[in-house]
């Protein structure tokens, strides 16, 4: 018998419906270098609407075209954000970062119709231009930059200012939308290969704000002031911009001044209650916070997510006990939303009891199941102990990869089982009260003579040492062992220590026969296009004769 209940479909319109009237007092502002320029709820609704109606009748926006933003975190973005899955479109997120190949790749494979680009991104759109195809019609451009740099375009160029003005602030947004159609596109960064595109719902994205605005996710609520610095093109900045209109959390949104400076200014005049990034930005902060003394203020910060890759245990501790913020470790990938695991405490505990739980990559919402999966495929016990690769589903889990345009959906290989579940390519453990800790990337593991060695387990202890800025562990070939570890370390600036200094260091802290002998001191980590330590350069480095690397210990 089915229910008796209505069956209304979960859209973004009803999130910008919703955020733009109860919520309209609520605001968006942007950093502008020295200030923050804001905006209500309601006029960023109103203008959302202007912005359908240009993409609409100007552009001739139709179906579920693809329009692509290729921006900064800004109120714009946050425009296009609700604006574009409102009218049925599908909202493509560029990210800016990804190397010219892959981004012209993208646009091509998802046959986005529109681009609105920042201004200040124009001089890395516009090489890309000649390898594009004509299936890019239109290019609207907002805030300064030179727009001479598109003049080989073969389509048009718009003024986001001027297509969006003095059209109607309301839009007949349909409202019979089927919620499993597509909202929203977001392409992996390709650290594994070329990048797929993960095509979320209306339904996905509407029951993952439900998720992340929950006490148990990041708990926002209408008196907090959310600085999503996790750009708007990796994984939608984690659900932030559309739960901050389901629950009227206000935004501050740091446009392109991410770097440390600028990042512990704008903390200190405006006063965000919530932040969230991958570890890199917050080590680089921690840096300038403790070196900047007296002149910033985080008193009114009181959470920070970390996530994206392995939080160094160190970095949560520092801001803990440091500057009283606290951190919370969450896992996902752009297959899963991205909320996959949120490292809260269970309840009952003193705060040094707390600390192994937060540690891990945290418990899962009752949306996300999880299993750990052994080498011969067998499920194994959720008892903490059983490492395996993890595997999830869930109804904001991917099943399959975007075709592009008129294609069907890719398979993704062996990234989905048989059955259906999503295989994260992530190894760890589950405990019976559901937390994840996960001991590495399969990748990324370093098979040493028939044992594994966690690369991140090494990088969290050598980021643990006073001198250390940043460290990362890659796997090297090895004649008697097959693979061993090479620690690359970033010194703090003034720092001494040498890498024997370390080794001995280290030694006290894991097993011997996991201390590596091979060493390097580096300039800086090489970074993905979203932040993350990127491995495969390392790797490639080191097979170049590139890195100067010291050899210590046994062979
Ligand atoms: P990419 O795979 O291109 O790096 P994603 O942002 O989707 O892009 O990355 C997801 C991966 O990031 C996860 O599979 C996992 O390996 C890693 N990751 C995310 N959060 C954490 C975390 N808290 N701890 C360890 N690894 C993490």
């Amino acid at each position: 018998m089915l229910s008796t209940m209505q069956d209304v479909p979960l859209t973004v319109a009803r999130i910008l419906e919703h955020g733009a009237t109860v919520h309209g007092a609520s605001t968006v502002a942007t950093w502008d270098g020295e200030r923050a320029v804001r905006r209500t709820f309601a006029e960023v609704g109103a203008r959302a609407a202007q912005l359908a109606h240009a993409l609409r009748d100007e552009l001739g926006v139709t179906g579920d075209q693809r329009v692509a933003t290729l921006m900064w975190n800004n109120t714009e973005h946050q425009e296009a954000y609700l604006a574009i899955p409102s009218m049925g479109a599908v909202l493509h997120t560029l990210n800016l970062r990804l190397p010219p190949q892959q981004l012209a790749f993208i646009i091509n494979h998802a046959a986005d119709h529109v681009i609105i680009a920042n201004g200040s991104v124009l001089p890395l759109l516009a090489p890309l231009l000649p390898q594009l195809n004509p299936t890019l019609r239109h290019i609207v451009v907002s805030g300064p930059g030179d727009r001479g740099l598109l003049a080989g375009f073969s389509g048009s160029v718009h003024e986001y200012e001027e297509l969006i003005a003095d059209r109607p602030t309301s839009f007949p947004f349909p409202t019979d939308l089927d919620e499993r159609s597509a909202a929203a596109l977001c392409y992996t960064s390709g650290t594994t290969g070329d990048p797929k595109g993960v095509l979320y719902s209306h339904r996905s994205v509407y029951l993952h704000c439900l998720q992340v605005v929950s006490a148990e996710s990041f708990g926002f609520t209408a008196r907090d002031l959310l600085l999503p610095v996790v750009p708007m093109f990796h994984v939608n900045a984690w659900g932030i911009p559309h739960a901050a209109f389901m629950v009227g959390s206000s935004l501050l949104m740091p446009d392109r001044f991410l770097q440390p400076k600028p990042l512990a200014a704008m903390i200190t005049a405006e006063r965000p209650t919530f932040s969230a990034a991958v570890p890199t930005i917050w080590t680089g902060l921690l840096d300038e916070l403790d070196s900047g003394g007296e002149a910033y203020d985080t008193s009114s910060l009181d959470t920070v997510v970390i996530g994206g890759s392995a939080c160094p245990p160190a970095l949560m501790k520092a801001f803990q006990d440091r500057y009283g913020i606290e951190v919370i470790h969450a896992w996902g990938m752009t297959e899963t939303s991205p909320l996959g695991s949120v490292a809260h405490p269970p309840a009952g505990l003193t705060p040094e009891q707390e600390w192994p739980y937060r540690l891990t990559q945290g418990r899962f919402p009752a949306t996300v199941q999880a299993r750990v999966v052994g080498p011969d495929g067998s499920a194994m016990p959720h008892d903490g102990v059983a490492e395996g690769e993890i595997e999830v589903r869930g109804p904001w889990i991917a099943r399959a990869y975007f075709g592009g345009a008129g294609q069907q959906p890719d398979a993704g290989g062996d990234k989905f089982s048989d059955d259906g579940w999503l295989r994260t390519g992530d190894v760890g453990t589950v405990s019976a009260d559901g937390y994840l800790t996960l001991t590495d990337r399969a990748k990324d593991v370093i098979k040493s003579g028939g044992e594994w060695i966690s690369s991140v387990a090494l990088e969290n202890e050598l980021m643990a040492h006073p001198d250390v800025l940043e460290a990362a562990v890659v796997a090297v070939p090895d004649e008697k062992w097959g693979e061993r570890p090479l620690a690359t370390v970033v010194l703090r600036p003034g720092s001494d220590a040498d890498v024997r200094t370390l080794r001995e260091f280290l030694a006290g802290r894991v097993a011997s026969w996991q201390l590596p002998e091979r060493w390097a001191v580096i300039e800086s980590v090489p970074k993905t296009s979203v932040g993350k330590f990127d491995k495969k350069v390392i790797r490639a480095s080191y097979a170049d004769g590139a890195l100067s690397v010291t050899k210590l210990g046994k062979e």
